[in-house]
């Protein structure tokens, strides 16, 4: 996407993160601050965390929260404690970026391993649900709230060997879609993002042979997350967007 944001794009805006600790959430996190947005990040390794957080600090942001959280193991009832800590914190949430994702195994559905697949579902889908319910209401009390979930283009049109990680991505599709419906015409909009295929961890675990100088990096595609997240999309919502619009999805040549 070709998009210049105003360098004050996000000033005054309260912004969390998931899968803030690594990858594209990491970046996203490090240029939101850097657009002027207040952040809460959330991911698994407080160690990584705290990095982005002293990151943060170092490019002179404001100060960062950060809340360690494991999605494969939490229970309802902590979403529910994570959202009571983070509403005694802040007084409503302006945006909400779910970036955490599980690629689990590239193999066929006949010998893909169930217990790997109910963990891909839990981060893909479950956690997203489960954290976007507990938030909604600080969201809904944003005058302009932005809601925004990680796709994929093997969750537009499946794929062979994807299995549950295909399967979680049009379900978070679906979520989005359904979620952009029930709060049509108020202030809460809600899309994906399909990042493209983007040098980052999960990345090479999916593609291991594959160069990864061959790709965008998570710096390239954030005009997109900018855009997104900002009050120019304003009048978008159940919209999938694609950060690398011309790529053919698959392995880089
Ligand atoms: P990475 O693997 O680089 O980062 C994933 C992030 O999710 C990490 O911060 C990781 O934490 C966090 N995470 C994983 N499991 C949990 C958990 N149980 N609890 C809390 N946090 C967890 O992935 P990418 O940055 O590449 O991907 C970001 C999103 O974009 C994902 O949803 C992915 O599916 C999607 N996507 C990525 C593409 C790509 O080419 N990179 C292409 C299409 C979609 P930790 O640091 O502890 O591992």
């Amino acid at each position: 996407m070709h998009y210049q944001p105003p360098s004050n794009l996000l000033n005054n805006k309260i912004i969390m993160i998931t899968g803030a600790s690594d990858g594209i959430g990491k970046e996203a996190a490090l240029t939101y601050a850097r657009y002027g947005a207040q952040l809460l990040l959330l991911g698994r390794s407080e160690a990584k965390l705290k990095q982005v957080q002293q990151d943060i600090a170092v490019q002179g942001s404001h100060p960062v929260l950060i809340f360690p959280f494991d999605l494969l193991t939490a229970k309802t009832s902590d979403y529910q404690a994570l959202a009571e800590d983070i509403a005694n914190k802040i007084e409503h949430l302006d945006g909400l970026l779910h970036s955490a994702g599980l690629l689990g195994e590239i193999a066929p559905i006949s010998t893909q391993d169930p217990e790997l697949w109910h963990q891909v579902m839990q981060v893909n889908v479950n956690a997203g649900f489960m954290l976007t319910q507990a938030l909604l209401p600080l969201l809904l009390k944003s005058s302009k709230a932005s809601l925004v979930f990680s796709s994929s283009g093997v969750g537009r049109k499946g794929r062979r060997g994807w299995g549950a990680y295909s399967v979680s991505k049009f379900a978070t599709e679906g979520l989005m879609q359904v979620l952009a419906d029930e709060y049509q015409g108020t202030s809460l909009r809600v899309n994906c993002i399909n990042p493209g295929g983007t040098r980052t961890s999960m990345r090479a675990s999916a593609f291991p042979q594959e160069d990864p100088g061959l790709l965008k990096t998570p710096a390239d595609i954030m005009p997109t997350y900018l855009y997104v997240m900002g009050d120019d999309s304003s009048n978008e919502s159940g919209v999938s967007f694609d950060a690398q619009p011309n790529r053919i999805p698959g392995a880089a040549k």
